[in-house]
């Protein structure tokens, strides 16, 4: 489903990512750990081309991220493209980034009916379909300031899931919230696990990634150190350097 293949990325002299290469296959939770400034942001960022990439190349679902191919040339897609491409991809953030002055309801609606041109009926039929998949059925005409950071949350990811997407990112989807809230999102996202959503996960919370990520993979200064299943890159890593952020988070 996603292929990233010797992925660059500086910022100015800062080199970010310094050659990435990651495979997810369709239906599989790969769950990316690794300590502040490692990259994890910016690799999530260059998967929907929020972020261009200096070398290397990325493809979702077998389409090419940001370029097409002619002959043996790359030519970057037009906007338009690029955001149709974006519509298949869904992506939470750690902030939730709902829009503040609509609805529930609308905040979900919006996408389908503006860059799908869905008819707003089926949208808010889907929407309300949507909001009950993630416990939050009563909350369709609330505004997000009435609503708990984790309600929030729930809501960005029935959001994401609106436009039906192939593919899902998270980036720290509950490191913004009151401890008390990080198990209800997490309990939602598990549940799109159990129904073999394709995601990537940035977070800190290992009891997660052992219960639900396929592959774990540990960052380190723009690297990608080691990556397995949970009950090796948790419980016997390799790498020094994954032990000891483990120590730390653990
Ligand atoms: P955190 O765990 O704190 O979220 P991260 O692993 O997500 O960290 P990134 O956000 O990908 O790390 O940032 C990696 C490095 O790139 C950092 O040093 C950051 O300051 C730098 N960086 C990220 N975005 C930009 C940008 N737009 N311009 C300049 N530098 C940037
Ligand atoms: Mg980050």
């Amino acid at each position: 489903m996603v292929d990233i293949r010797s992925v660059h990325k500086s910022f100015g002299p800062l080199e970010v990512l310094k050659g990435i290469d990651l495979a997810v296959r369709t239906g599989e939770v790969t769950v990316i750990l690794g300590p502040s400034g490692s990259g994890k942001s910016t690799l999530l960022r260059t998967i929907n081309h929020l972020e261009k990439v200096d070398r290397g190349r990325i493809s979702v679902d077998g389409s090419l991220v940001g370029y097409r191919r002619s002959g043996d040339k790359l030519y970057e897609l037009r906007e338009r493209e690029i955001l149709r491409q974006r519509t298949r991809i869904g992506f939470v953030f750690q902030n939730f980034n709902l829009f503040p002055h609509l609805t529930v309801l609308d905040n979900i609606v919006e996408a389908p009916v503006s860059a799908l041109k869905r008819p707003r009926k089926d949208a808010v039929e889907a929407a309300r379909a949507l909001l009950d998949r993630v416990g939050l059925a009563d909350k369709a005409d609330a505004y997000p300031k009435q609503l708990s950071g984790g309600q929030q949350q729930r809501v960005a990811i029935a959001r994401a899931l609106a436009l039906e997407p192939k593919l899902l990112l998270f980036d720290e989807p509950t490191s913004a919230l009151d401890p008390e809230l990080v198990g209800e999102v997490l309990d939602v996202i598990k549940d799109l696990a159990h129904q073999g959503t394709t995601m990537i996960v940035v977070t800190h919370e290992i009891g997660f990634a052992r219960e639900v990520a396929d592959t774990v993979v540990f960052m380190d200064d723009g690297r990608i150190v080691e990556q397995g299943a949970p009950g090796d890159v948790l419980d016997r890593p390799r790498h020094e350097r994954t032990r000891s952020f483990l120590s730390k988070v653990l």
